[in-house]
């Protein structure tokens, strides 16, 4: 299977580069990325931006049929222990058709991968792997033992995704993250989301954190210093009204992936995160030099880096997992207009492997 796609503007490899050119596409693979013409016959992109696919690297896909229950209640009366979610998610078959529903939203906003902290021990891993088995959009599925034997959970899933320090005993948890390293799985944590724990938190050496919205001074120089990898929700933080973090900060200091976290309180759309992030970035630190691209690798090449998935950087040899945008006319950054302009209706096409997804107006 062989499919050649011109008349582009690709944001190729590692640095997201715009060049005008073509993308061959064989077996799953990019077989080849070139400048100009491709010489043969070819699908006609009209200028359409080529881009890498987004990987939502933080979500709860599994609360997704609780869209902002309990709106107006603080961040532990909806989603801590006891919390109004449980009064919606009372069974299986409703999660199941939330995280359904979830995964619609992803593939239809361009998300091709996503890292999901899955409550429920083994039972929680398997009902978020069997929903989402047959999807294009794939799922790396961060368990918790949740009174499960922590090894079982383990070998079903792609590591352990913990919900807080506090929630464990100090000696559990750092069974827990022996026990991930031994089987070269994940180890990440969420951190500091609604008051400075990071101390705790890296005391366990994650892979990575999720949030820091309320890390102090200290424990940002700290998370820099050791460059741990973090995965950014502002919007969630938001939306959970904890606070926001330090973007341009973490940005340049350290690995950096955007995710959308609790389906309650937030949308999946990565589009939507990056614009967010990215006005944020700048209007807090007034740094009008802060670059969207950086955003952009933070919602696609970033997040696999961090997740132990394969690049999807569009160079020669790398799996096809990427989006067409539909060319405006009058914009002139093909990265500024993916970042902070176009919306779920300007993605044309989506390629995965040897499979064209629908979009708005199929190439
Ligand atoms: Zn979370």
């Amino acid at each position: 299977m062989k499919r050649v796609l011109g008349n582009a503007v690709i944001l190729e490899g590692e640095e997201l580069e715009p060049v005008r050119g073509y993308v061959v596409v064989e077996d799953g693979r990019i077989a080849e990325v070139g400048t100009g013409n491709p010489g043969r016959s070819y699908v006609d992109l009209k200028r359409g931006v080529v881009c890498p696919s987004f990987t939502n690297a933080h979500t709860h896909v599994g609360d997704a049929s609780a869209r902002d229950v309990g709106a107006y209640r603080s961040i532990s009366e909806r989603v801590g222990r006891g919390g109004v979610k449980f009064k919606v998610l009372r069974s299986e078959e409703r999660v199941r058709r939330g995280i359904r529903s979830a995964l619609e939203e992803m593939l239809a906003s361009g998300t091709l991968a996503f890292a999901d902290f899955r409550e429920g021990g083994v039972r929680g891993v398997e009902l978020l792997r069997s929903t989402a088995g047959g999807s294009p959009v794939e799922a790396v599925v961060l368990g918790r033992p949740d009174g499960d034997d922590p090894a079982e959970v383990l070998e079903r899933c792609h590591g352990f995704g913990i919900s807080s320090p506090a929630d464990y005993a100090e000696e559990e948890l750092l069974k827990l993250r022996r026990l991930a390293g031994r089987r070269g799985k994940l180890f990440a944590v969420h951190c500091a989301e609604v008051k400075d724990d990071t101390a705790d938190v890296l005391g366990l050496n994650p892979d990575f954190v999720v949030h820091l919205t309320n890390a102090g001074e200290e424990s940002i120089d700290e998370v820099l210093r050791r460059r741990i990898p973090v995965v950014l929700c502002p919007r969630a933080n938001g939306s959970f009204a904890v606070g926001l973090p330090r973007v341009k900060e973490l940005l340049e200091g350290t690995l950096v992936a955007l995710g959308t976290d609790n389906a309650m309180a937030n949308s999946l759309n990565m589009l939507r995160e990056m614009e967010f992030a990215f006005k944020l970035a700048r209007g807090l630190s007034r740094d009008y030099r802060l670059d969207a691209r950086e955003i952009l690798k933070a919602a696609t090449l970033n997040a696999r880096k961090m997740l132990k998935l394969e690049s999807n950087a569009i160079v020669e040899g790398n799996p096809a997992s990427f989006l067409i945008f539909r060319n405006n006319n009058y914009i002139y950054d093909p990265v500024l207009g993916i970042v902070h302009r176009f919306e779920v209706s300007d993605i044309k096409g989506i390629v995965k492997g040897d499979v064209l997804l629908g979009g708005n107006g199929i190439v």
